[in-house]
């Protein structure tokens, strides 16, 4: 088989995979009753759904008429290909992970569930935002396996404005309703990976 046709395969498998976790979690989170402490605002939910258009839409793109995108085609030895699949796995473990711990307290957008618990277990011992973790990998897999500079730019780009736009704002509504107890655990835990401080 070629494999260009193989990477292909495999890009669709493991964005499938994800898609499909996100959407089963979600359906089974949005059951619990919420609060929202901190408004999301209007411009990241705008952009947060023209991003996720935008990521549907270049992919069926790249799968469907490959020609409309081959000017950013970057030549890749196999090796690089094949780090790709294993980073996409990875990606998908870790997420895999982080919805087990996280369980009914997940939601796509910010909120306080009702019986809303601090997880600090599993990926969350280490990292606050393992699942923004996950994401990254994946968009650095998509990089590697579709072998093209416009996607791995302008998705890249993007998830980083969408995290960037997130984050502050998460960690506020968590010290807001934990106080005490999510100051101390920033200040043993990594944001994306796990840091070497120690609080004792
Ligand atoms: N930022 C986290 C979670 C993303 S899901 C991650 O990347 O893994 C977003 C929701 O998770 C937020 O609305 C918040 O209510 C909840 N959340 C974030 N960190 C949490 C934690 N340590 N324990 C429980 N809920 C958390």
């Amino acid at each position: 088989m070629d494999s260009e046709l193989v990477f292909k395969i495999i890009l669709i498998v493991e964005f499938s995979i994800f898609s499909i976790i996100r959407i089963r979690s979600q359906r089974s989170a949005s059951k619990a009753g919420y609060r929202t402490v901190i408004e999301e605002s209007k411009k990241y939910s705008v952009f947060l759904a023209l991003f996720i258009c935008y990521e549907i839409f270049t992919l069926f793109l790249y799968l469907l008429s490959p020609v409309s995108l081959t000017w950013a085609t970057v030549s890749m030895p196999p090796a690089l290909r094949w780090l790709g699949v294993a980073v996409g796995i990875m990606a998908l473990a870790l997420f895999v992970w982080v919805h087990h711990y996280l369980g009914k307290n997940f939601s796509t957008s910010l909120k306080i569930k009702d019986n809303h618990t601090l997880v600090v277990t599993g990926p969350y011992r280490w990292v606050r935002h393992p699942m923004y973790t996950a994401f990254c990998l994946l968009h650095v897999a998509v990089f590697f396996l579709s072998a093209n500079w416009f996607i791995g730019l302008t998705w890249s780009i993007g998830l980083a404005i969408i995290i960037a736009l997130r984050i502050k704002r998460e960690e506020a509504m968590m010290v807001q309703i934990f106080g005490e107890h999510y100051s101390v655990y920033m200040k043993r835990t990594g944001r994306f990976i796990p840091t070497l401080k120690r609080t004792t």
